[in-house]
């Protein structure tokens, strides 16, 4: 059995700011030799990261945007594998955290079984970064929070939906709900919340958090579907429901931006080759 000289690095990009990279994914992006990457990394991330490395790698997107062409799961497996074991020095890069909703199981697990070794990098999920965007403690005591509930509005290919009713009893105790990929079925979701939650409860959308171009919107579970219609708010966006959300953020300003992040003041970066 060929020995992958290297392991596979599974490193998160964070939410969207360069500067929100961790020192170590920085680190570890500098050193890669081949970087497969997601399509909700964007490439003022990678510009800023490898702008003057001095022996650039070779940058692969393997987009999986929901309901868009993707590359199949298996595919990009089979050929993180093939890299590892060629000798390359592997860095999969994914939006966020590879953890949260990021498939990294799977890949996790396909990396084992070709006796390939995984070190992971933990980066900051887009839940967090539109929590600081929109100035929400998500477990905020004043607002009788006691937790957070991560949750997928958009279940993958022959999973099941999650239990809505479930969801909306333990949000109703006073638990905040993050949900990522919930703008597509939007509708669908605030019905089945409403069964046990009020319409005045406050929302927070937070799209492209923590980016250039981010949209942050104030509404209530009542007002969730009219704004994101009016707003014209799309994916990638992150919901943030439970009376933490109501708290006034104005002089919030978690994200600003440096100069060194903005993408016309950093070099030019390997050519990506898309598959
Ligand atoms: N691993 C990622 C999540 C991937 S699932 C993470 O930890 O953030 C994809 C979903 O993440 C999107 O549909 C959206 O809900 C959310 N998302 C990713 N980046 C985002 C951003 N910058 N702002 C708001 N939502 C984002």
């Amino acid at each position: 059995m060929t020995i992958a000289p290297h392991p596979v690095h599974l490193v998160g990009a964070g939410p969207g700011d360069p500067e929100l990279l961790t020192l170590k994914a920085l680190r570890v992006l500098r050193q890669a030799s081949v970087i497969l990457v997601d399509d909700l990394v964007g490439d003022e991330v990678l510009q800023a990261a490898l702008a003057d490395v001095a022996a650039p790698p070779r940058i692969v997107r393997v987009g999986k945007r929901g309901g868009c062409a993707s590359t199949p799961q298996d595919f990009i497996e089979k050929l993180m594998v093939r890299e590892a074991l060629a000798g390359e020095r592997v860095v999969r890069l994914k939006g966020g955290d590879p953890l949260v909703f990021g498939r990294a199981g799977e890949e996790i697990a396909a990396l084992r079984a070709a006796g390939v070794e995984v070190v992971i990098v933990n980066g900051i999920t887009s839940g967090l970064a539109a929590a600081g965007s929109a100035g929400i403690g998500w477990t905020d005591r004043r607002a009788g929070a006691q937790g957070v509930l991560l949750v997928t509005g958009h279940a993958g290919q022959g999973c099941e939906e999650p239990d809505w009713d479930a969801i909306a009893r333990v949000a109703a105790g006073g638990v905040t709900l993050v949900v990522y990929m919930g703008v597509a079925r939007v509708e669908a979701i605030v019905d089945q919340l409403r069964t046990a939650l009020p319409a005045g409860l406050p929302v927070a959308i937070v799209r492209r958090a923590s980016a250039v171009d981010e949209v942050v919107a104030r509404t209530t579970l009542g007002g969730l579907v009219d704004t994101i219609r009016s707003r014209r708010i799309g994916s990638p966006a992150i919901l943030v429901i439970g009376r933490v959300a109501g708290s006034a953020a104005e002089l919030v300003r978690q994200h600003e931006q440096q100069p060194m992040a903005h993408p016309t003041n950093v070099g030019k970066m390997p050519a990506a080759l898309t598959i």
